[in-house]
C-alpha cells in the first residue's frame, strides 16, 4: 500500500519534470535563443521524465536498474549541455567565474546542485544525475567491502584543493574561460572541457578499480564534497526509519555503496544524515520489512 502510495508520488515528480523541462526549453528557444541549453534541457526533460516514470512503475527487482538509466541520462544531459553552449559549469567553472568577477551558467549550477539543492533533497544528484557516476555505476568493481575513514575525511579537501588549483592555472596561465555568461561572447573552449572530463574519468575509475568500489571517487576524492557533506546534512529529505519494524537483519547495510551502517540507524529509529547519503533506495529496497523509506521532515 505504502509503495503504491510513493509510486504515484514519483510519477507525478516525473511528469512534472518533464513538462517544466520541456516548457523550459521552449521558452529558452524562442526568447534567448541559445539551442544548446534548449536542446539539452529537452533532452532532460523527455529523457528523465519519462525514466523516472518508468522507475516508478517497476517492480522492485527492476528499480535499481532504472535508477541507473535515470542517472545516465541526467548525467548525459549535463554534459550535454556543457559541450553545446561551450560552459564549464562544474566547480572548475565555478573558480573561473569568480577570478573573472562575473556570474554565469557554473554559478547557478553550482549554488544549485550543492548548497540550495542538498538543502532540500541532500544528495539526490549524487545518486540520480550525476555525469561521473553514471560511468560509475556501471563498472564491473562492485561496492567495496571497507571503509577508509581518514581518507574520506581528509582527501576531498584535497580534491578541492586541486579544483582551484587547476581552475587557477587555466585562469591566468591558459587563458581559459567558464562561458556561460548571458551577453559575452567568450566561451570555454571544447578541448579544455573534454580534457575535464577525460581526468575526472580516468582519475575516478583508476580510484574504483584500485578499491574495488564503483564509488570511490565519491567517497574519497570528488572535489564537491566538502559543500555536499555541509549542506546535505540539513537536507529536508532523508532515509527514515521505524525502529519497531527493524529485526536488526543488516541487510539495508550490505547493499549500501556508501557504506553507510544503515541498521543501527534503523534499530535506533534516527534518520540518516551523514552527509554520506546518495538516496539511492537500495536499502529500503532491501529491506524485507518495510522499515525504511524516504520522507521529507523539518527535523
Ligand atoms: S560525490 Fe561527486 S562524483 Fe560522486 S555523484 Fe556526487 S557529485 Fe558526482
Ligand atoms: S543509506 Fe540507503 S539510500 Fe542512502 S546511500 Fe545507503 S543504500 Fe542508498
Ligand atoms: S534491512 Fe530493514 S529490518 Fe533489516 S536491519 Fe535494515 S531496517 Fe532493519
Amino acid at each position: 500500500m505504502r509503495s503504491t502510495r510513493r509510486s504515484k508520488v514519483v510519477l507525478s515528480i516525473a511528469i512534472l519534470f518533464t513538462f517544466v523541462a520541456v516548457a523550459a526549453a521552449l521558452s529558452i528557444a524562442f526568447h534567448v535563443g541559445t539551442p544548446g541549453a534548449s536542446i539539452s534541457l529537452f533532452g532532460l526533460g523527455v529523457s528523465l521524465g519519462p525514466c523516472l516514470a518508468a522507475y516508478a512503475l517497476a517492480p522492485i527487482r527492476l528499480k535499481q536498474a532504472l535508477r541507473r538509466l535515470v542517472l545516465f541520462t541526467g548525467g548525459l544531459s549535463i554534459l550535454a549541455f556543457s559541450f553545446l553552449t561551450s560552459a564549464n559549469i562544474d566547480l572548475e567553472g565555478f573558480f573561473l567565474l569568480v577570478f573573472e568577477g562575473v556570474a554565469g551558467a557554473a554559478v547557478g549550477h553550482t549554488l544549485a546542485t550543492s548548497v540550495s539543492g542538498p538543502i532540500f533533497f541532500g544528495r539526490f544528484l549524487c545518486g540520480w544525475g550525476c555525469w561521473r557516476a553514471m560511468i560509475l555505476e556501471l563498472l564491473p568493481t562492485g561496492k567495496g567491502d571497507r571503509h577508509r575513514q581518514r581518507l574520506s575525511r581528509y582527501l576531498p579537501f584535497a580534491g578541492l584543493a586541486v579544483c582551484i588549483a587547476a581552475a587557477a592555472f587555466g585562469y591566468f596561465v591558459l587563458g581559459h574561460r567558464a562561458g556561460g555568461v548571458l551577453g559575452s561572447p567568450l566561451r570555454a573552449g571544447i578541448q579544455p572541457l573534454l580534457g575535464g572530463v577525460l581526468v575526472y574519468y580516468a582519475g575516478s575509475i583508476a580510484l574504483a578499480v584500485a578499491f574495488h568500489d564503483q564509488r570511490a571517487f565519491c567517497k574519497y576524492l570528488c572535489p564537491n564534497l566538502p559543500i555536499l557533506r555541509l549542506t546535505s546534512r540539513l537536507s529536508l529529505l532523508k532515509i527514515s526509519p521505524d525502529s519497531e519494524l527493524c529485526n536488526c537483519c543488516g541487510a539495508c547495510s550490505r547493499v549500501c555503496p556508501m557504506d553507510i551502517d544503515v541498521k543501527t540507524f534503523a534499530v535506533s529509529g534516527s534518520r540518516i544524515g551523514t552527509g554520506e547519503c546518495i538516496l539511492c533506495q537500495r536499502c529500503t529496497q532491501a529491506c524485507p520489512t518495510g522499515a525504511l523509506r524516504t520522507a521529507i521532515r523539518l527535523h
